[in-house]
């Protein structure tokens, strides 16, 4: 049994009411949490380190991320480990997606901000000096899909820029954020450059984003979550950015090339157990190959390895969702069962046979659910993918035409035969419902700091 414990100014500390946090594989208790309510001493913290933390250069701010990045990769089994235990995951993919990842956000901000171009906008008499300063103390609150993955593509750049942090990850899944404040206080980071906080969402996540000397709040979760947060945060003049839920579309074009496109297609849906925001749960396949695909993408369905749902209660949320499919006329072509396991563990699941406006094809299910739908022209296909309040990602596979198409998805990303192939210098986010704002890359930058123009003239 592990005791998770809150970082606040340097310190570890647990608070009088816990939480139990349960393994999804076997509905076992693997750790207590704190309950926390209030924040202020974080806040405290926070403010005490923002002075000599904000004066650093750039460079050594980035040293620190690197020096981050070298102590979770000397751990990265352990991180896995502790993610696989928190998830259900399977290791393989705890370590090779969610501690890779981890580690490469401190990594890859850290040469960012090395690298990243002087800003200077010359005029005939005059210099203008684009100067970032940090935003201030800063809320990061992250869901439990991809917990440390997630929670360090925000504290990196938020780090980076100078400036301090109230941590909340997911209560579901507090281990490895856990872990990287043990890592980030044995590596002498200075106190009150990142507090972590535990505790449930209405409780110290409202603290959050409603304190008034938090100045900005990135948030990723649910669309409803994402919306109580803007209502709170946005009269209260806080820089926001808000990463939200999706329903996306993966669309076959009669030209696919198979080879690719079944493994492609399976891994969009069901990776993760179908818990990414950005998995392709309404699979849009051409008339043309319709009979060809469903047996090879059912084949690749059997084959493909996954962990449990994240916890019991969402298992009876994505059940739910299969017995509104039975009711809404839809084909069970796989799975549709628990399986036959101690759990949270649902079985991979392919429905056919429904419009694309049913509430299954058009809500956000974020389990191993899929439905399959037959289209018979691009502008058929596109209305199938585009009529959904979200506007997350999307994929396009096809030998010739994926471009064309891939330009109108309404939606913030688009693959073109491929799937989650990340350059994390591109702007990542949503439109319509599933989010304001980017994050990546320079649009990181751009929210973790202040743009103040000093314009010099020349006399
Ligand atoms: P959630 O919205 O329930 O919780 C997300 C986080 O917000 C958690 O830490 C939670 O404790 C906290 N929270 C809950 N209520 C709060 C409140 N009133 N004030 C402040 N914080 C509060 O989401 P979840 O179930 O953890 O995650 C699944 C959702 O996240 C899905 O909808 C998924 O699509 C979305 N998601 C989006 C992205 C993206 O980048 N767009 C990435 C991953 C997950």
């Amino acid at each position: 049994m592990i005791t998770v414990e809150n970082l606040i100014g340097g310190k570890f500390s647990t608070t009088d009411l816990s939480l139990v946090d349960r393994s999804p594989s076997d509905g076992s208790i693997i750790a207590s949490i704190p309950r926390t309510k209030s924040i202020d001493d974080a806040v405290e913290a926070a403010n005490d380190a923002f002075e000599s933390w904000s004066a650093l250069s750039l460079n050594e701010r980035a040293d620190w991320l690197d020096k981050i990045a070298n102590a979770l990769e000397s751990k990265s089994d352990e991180l896995a480990r502790l993610e696989a235990l928190d998830t259900g995951k399977p290791l393989d993919v705890a370590l090779n997606i969610d501690a890779k990842r981890s580690i490469l956000n401190f990594r890859f901000f850290a040469d960012f901000g090395r690298n990243m171009p002087a800003e200077t906008f010359e005029m005939e008499n005059a210099t203008n000096f684009v100067i970032r300063k940090p935003v201030g103390i800063v809320g990061l609150i992250s869901p439990w899909n991809l917990p440390l993955y997630l929670l360090s593509w925000k504290i990196a750049p938020a780090l980076l820029m100078g400036n301090c942090i109230i941590a909340k990850p997911s209560e579901i899944t507090p281990l490895t954020a856990h872990f990287l404040a043990q890592v980030c206080t044995e590596i002498g980071l200075p106190a009150g450059v990142l507090n972590i906080v535990h505790g449930l969402g209405p409780e110290v996540g409202h603290a959050i984003v409603s304190h008034p000397r938090i100045r900005a709040i990135s948030f990723t979760g649910g669309t409803s979550t994402g919306r109580m947060v803007a209502a709170t945060a946005a009269p209260m003049f806080k820089k926001l950015s808000l990463e939200l839920g999706g329903k996306n579309a993966s669309i076959v074009l009669e030209d696919a090339d198979l080879e690719i496109t079944i493994p492609g297609v399976v891994r969009a849906s069901f990776l993760n157990s179908g818990q990414i925001c950005l998995c392709g749960s309404k699979v849009l396949v051409h008339e043309d190959i319709y009979e060809e695909f469903i047996p090879l993408y059912l084949k690749a369905v059997a084959d493909f390895n996954i962990g449990p749902v994240i916890s019991e209660e969402h298992a009876q949320k994505v059940l739910s969702y299969i017995e509104l499919a039975k009711q809404e006329g839809g084909e069970i072509l796989a799975g549709g069962n628990r399986s036959n396991r101690l759990g949270a563990w649902i079985e991979p699941t392919v429905i056919a046979g429904l419009s694309h406006l049913s509430r299954t094809a058009s809500e956000e299910i974020f389990g191993p659910v899929v439905t399959i739908h037959k289209f018979s022209t691009d502008e058929e296909a596109l209305d199938m993918a585009n009529c959904t309040e979200y506007g997350l990602a999307g994929s396009v596979w096809s030998k010739t035409r994926g471009m064309e198409v891939a330009k109108r998805v309404e939606s913030g990303m688009v693959w073109v035969n491929t799937w989650l192939h990340r350059d994390l210098r591109v702007p990542f986010g949503g439109i319509k419902n599933s989010g304001v704002g980017r994050e990546g890359g320079m649009w990181s930058i751009g929210f973790f700091s202040e743009a103040i123009n000093i314009c010099q003239m020349q006399h």
